[in-house]
């Protein structure tokens, strides 16, 4: 794939045959450079000179320079120099002089890619941070950014959001019964269904073992109360797959809390209200939403 060319700036990511040009065969065989001072004469043309005699026609080319070089393990260039019928002949010297500065510029490319990998690093890293892995949700860390951002803006804006804090009932016989994995799997398939079923400005995440957190904002109590309620049947009638074959069922338990409200006044107390509410839905005889 000729990637640059000087003479022409368009083109880019052209292909070409590399069996019609045996001076870059040979530089990319032996990984050293190749000056051909005259292809009308140079044995290595001669395959080459047959085909143009052939195909009748012959390329206005006098002298041909290839510089093999290494970028990193997997990619790797040839630079390709070429003059013309009726220029000089490139020498020695010019070959060397061509090294010099081909050197510098695998260098630049080199700086180049070592910053393009470092940042996609730093993204990975960002994103190893924020994400829980069973369940590609965001995590505990990154909701409690979110929250003080839209909380920050419900203050602004003199609107409300909610929170609704989403525990599984009786979870732990899951695991007890049907063992750990079984238990990582049924969460997995709870965090598709929770992703599955928010508006595109909700916030779902993993808080901790089997509890869930959504940020609705924009979202009264009454909204969120009757969002919750319809989460409560939509997982009660969600039949889960465990060991390939779907038909487990399961419940869970919600508390709602809004902000602003009385006695909500910062995300602690959003967190400490929608808790106390998840545990009267708890005492209640689970599979509720409590506000
Ligand atoms: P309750 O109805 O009162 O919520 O009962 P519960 O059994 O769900 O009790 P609780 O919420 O206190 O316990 C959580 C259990 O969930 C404990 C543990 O067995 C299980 N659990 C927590 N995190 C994970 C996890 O990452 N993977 C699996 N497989 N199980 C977990
Ligand atoms: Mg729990
Ligand atoms: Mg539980």
């Amino acid at each position: 794939t000729v990637v640059a060319a000087y003479d022409d700036p368009a083109i880019t990511d052209l292909q070409v045959r590399i069996d019609r040009y045996p001076e870059l065969v040979t530089a990319l065989r032996t990984n050293r450079p190749v000056l051909i001072g005259d292809i009308a004469q140079d044995p290595m043309f001669a395959d080459t000179r047959e085909l143009w005699k052939r195909e009748g026609r012959t390329p206005p080319i006098r002298s041909v320079l290839t510089i093999p070089f290494g970028l990193d393990r997997r990619q790797s260039g040839i630079f390709f120099l070429r003059t013309e019928r009726g220029d000089r002949t490139l020498t020695a010297e010019d070959s060397d002089f061509a090294e010099v500065v081909i050197r510098a510029a695998v260098a630049a490319i080199r700086r180049a890619h070592a910053l393009e990998s470092t940042r996609a690093d730093n993204r990975r890293l960002e994103e190893l941070a924020t994400t829980d892995a069973l369940t590609r949700l965001i995590n505990r860390r990154a909701l409690l950014e979110r929250l003080s951002v839209e909380v920050d803006r419900a203050r602004r804006f003199k609107s409300q959001l909610s929170l609704l804090m989403l525990d599984l009932d009786h979870f732990k016989q899951v695991n007890d019964v049907r063992g750990h994995l079984a238990g990582d799997d049924i969460l997995r398939q709870m965090g598709t269904l929770l992703a599955g079923v928010v508006r595109t400005i909700d916030v779902v995440a993993r808080y901790g073992g089997e509890e869930f957190v959504l940020i609705l904002p924009e979202t009264s109590t009454d909204g969120a109360a009757v969002f919750a309620e319809r989460l409560r049947e939509r997982v009660a009638e969600e039949s889960f797959e465990l060991d390939g074959a779907k038909g487990f069922h399961l419940t869970c338990s919600i508390g709602v809390a809004t902000f602003p409200s009385p006695h909500v006044a910062s995300t602690e107390d959003l967190f400490a209200r929608a808790d106390e509410a998840l545990y009267r839905a708890k005492s209640g005889g689970r599979n509720q939403v409590r506000t």
